[in-house]
């Protein structure tokens, strides 16, 4: 039996390019002269953070935050907590929250209301990818690369226990796969 799941690419590398430039537009637009802190949501966001600030060419600060939601396999577990912090005082400054994908909205969600406790001048998100057929908590993307379908995505950061982070295209799992 052949255990590898067949793959098919959803966006190619040159499409996810297109989209990473265009976010990078909108954001310069609005955070070029306020020296935004922007917040990677660990793992999934560590290839899309690296593309997108070597567009923005103004001063930023990075920084990683890491949740555990996923377990292993494809299911939320729905209990969410964070699992590695900030180091940077998030107290006043204009934070831009990256994410590789909104699903159920559930650890997004979570992780919004973390950092606004930590009163930010301003919290907003940007989500390489939304799918919004599961949302269960509401969530507003302020700058949003490409809605996707009700399918398990990999590849670009994305992982399917670990695996397949490194593809440079977003793929889907076929079904039955
Ligand atoms: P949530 O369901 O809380 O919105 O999503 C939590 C996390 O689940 C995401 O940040 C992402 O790490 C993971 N996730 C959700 N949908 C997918 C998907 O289609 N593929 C992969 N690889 N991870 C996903
Ligand atoms: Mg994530």
């Amino acid at each position: 039996m052949d255990s590898q799941p067949k793959l098919k690419i959803l966006f190619t590398k040159e499409e996810i390019e297109a989209a990473v430039k265009r976010l990078a537009a909108e954001i310069k637009e609005d955070y070029q002269s306020k020296y935004p802190l922007l917040i990677g949501v660990l793992k999934g966001s560590f290839m899309f953070m690296a593309d997108l600030i070597r567009q923005l060419d103004f001063p930023l600060e990075v920084e990683f935050i890491r949740a555990s939601s996923y377990g292993r396999g494809r299911e939320s577990s729905g209990k969410i907590k964070v699992v590695q912090s900030l180091r940077s005082p998030v107290k006043g400054r204009d934070v831009l929250v990256i994410e590789d994908i909104v699903d159920t909205g559930l650890t997004t969600g979570f992780l919004l209301d973390y950092l606004r406790k930590k009163k930010p001048a301003s919290l907003k998100l940007c989500a390489l990818t939304d799918k919004p057929s599961r949302r269960q908590a509401p969530v507003t993307i302020d700058y949003l690369g490409f809605t996707v379908p009700n399918k398990f995505l990999v590849g670009y950061g994305l992982d399917l226990d670990e695996k397949f982070r490194n593809l440079p295209d977003i793929c889907f799992l076929e079904e039955g796969s």
